[in-house]
């Protein structure tokens, strides 16, 4: 494991400035950056033991004033969640879990509850690709090393994406908080050496193009400090379905995160995102076009599953996921119409 740093930092300045040491010389992205932040560590650590993160300096933002940054605040207007919130926190708000499903359903479904307990919504947000030949240092990967080449291309691409996909990167983005967060239009507020900003969470993430080591529109030593949901007429009427190989613990191969607002059996909103399937939170606005104004059944629901996979682009072993990804949003749908709002 590549030597670093360790910092306790115990204040949002002292973290920014500890993080962002060096790190103007560089001009590395923020993934990239000797500076790192470490909260639960479920993710960075994972990558600094396989050398795939190597950080020259890390700095614990776990003593930022918790009655701040690990506070979840529920009322009219939405929930705002500090980052250093942790999973199973948020998972067992009596409010997200009546009001909010989808995120209850999002964070129950991830990971073990013993990860749950460690890992922060900061973190969990932009925690990284689990590619295979990303993880294994002696594969060509564009992520770690740009114009390596991309071994997933001609490898075993089975969990890849087939939706924001380029020649460069199928990698899938293998997260479920954030498709939860992407439906119901999120924002997250930030801090860093430039100053304060609020970022539309469907920003926040790009997808990989011809720079798939560029992942956020982050900068260096930027750090996630809350993020903020809008309360709306669909989220208590919205659930997360997720499709894997095994049912704990275990990555999506295809997940849909459904949340509605119905007059009747006609739908009034749809707010569609799919994991396990794309480069990045994946917000499905042609599905929800199909519905608006739609009785819901299994054929409009099959329709909004077509236009979802409209444009996806397949490779040698993941032709499954796109019947799979329409079944799953037909799925998720029904069974979302079917609760009680
Ligand atoms: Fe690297 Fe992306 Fe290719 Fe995986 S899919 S090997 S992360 S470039």
């Amino acid at each position: 494991m590549h030597r670093f740093v360790y910092r306790r930092a115990e204040s949002v300045e002292a973290a920014i400035e500890a993080a962002s040491s060096g790190q103007a010389r560089s001009a590395l992205p923020p993934a990239q950056a000797p500076g790192q932040f470490i909260a639960g560590g479920t993710n960075m650590t994972d990558y600094m033991a396989l050398d795939v993160m190597r950080p020259d300096i890390l700095v614990d933002i776990n003593r930022l004033p918790a009655a701040r940054y690990g506070h979840i605040e529920a009322g009219a207007q939405g929930l705002r969640f500090g980052a250093l919130v942790r999973m199973a926190q948020a998972e067992d708000h009596p409010v997200v879990k009546s009001q909010y499903p989808v995120i209850h359903d999002t964070l129950k479904l991830a990971a073990s509850r013993q990860i749950r307990n460690m890992a922060s919504l900061g973190g969990n947000v932009l925690q990284r690709t689990r590619c295979e030949y990303f993880r294994e240092t002696s594969w060509a990967c564009n992520k770690r090393q740009p114009g390596a080449g991309c071994s997933a291309l001609g490898g075993y691409n089975r969990q890849h994406a087939v939706l924001g996909t380029s020649p460069d990167c199928i990698a899938t983005y293998a997260g479920d908080f954030a498709q939860a967060l992407i439906a119901l239009d999120a924002t997250v507020e930030t801090a860093g050496p430039s100053g304060a900003r609020t970022i539309n969470f469907a920003d926040l993430q790009r997808q990989p193009g011809d720079t798939p080591n560029i992942e956020t529109v982050l900068q260096p030593g930027e750090l996630i400090l809350f993020i903020n949901v809008p309360a709306g007429p669909w989220t208590a009427r919205s659930r997360y379905l997720k499709i894997r190989d095994r049912d704990s613990y275990q990555f999506a191969l295809t997940a849909a995160a459904v949340a509605l607002d119905m007059d009747g059996e006609v739908v009034r909103e749809a707010r569609i995102a799919l994991g396990g399937v794309a480069t990045v939170p994946w917000r499905a606005h042609e599905a929800e076009t199909v519905l608006r104004g739609r009785t819901l059944d299994e054929a409009s629901a099959m329709q909004a599953a077509d236009a979802a996979f409209a444009n996806a682009r397949t490779q040698q072993h993941n032709t499954f996921k796109v019947p799979l990804g329409k079944q799953t949003i037909v799925r998720a749908l029904l069974e979302t119409k079917a609760m009680r709002a």
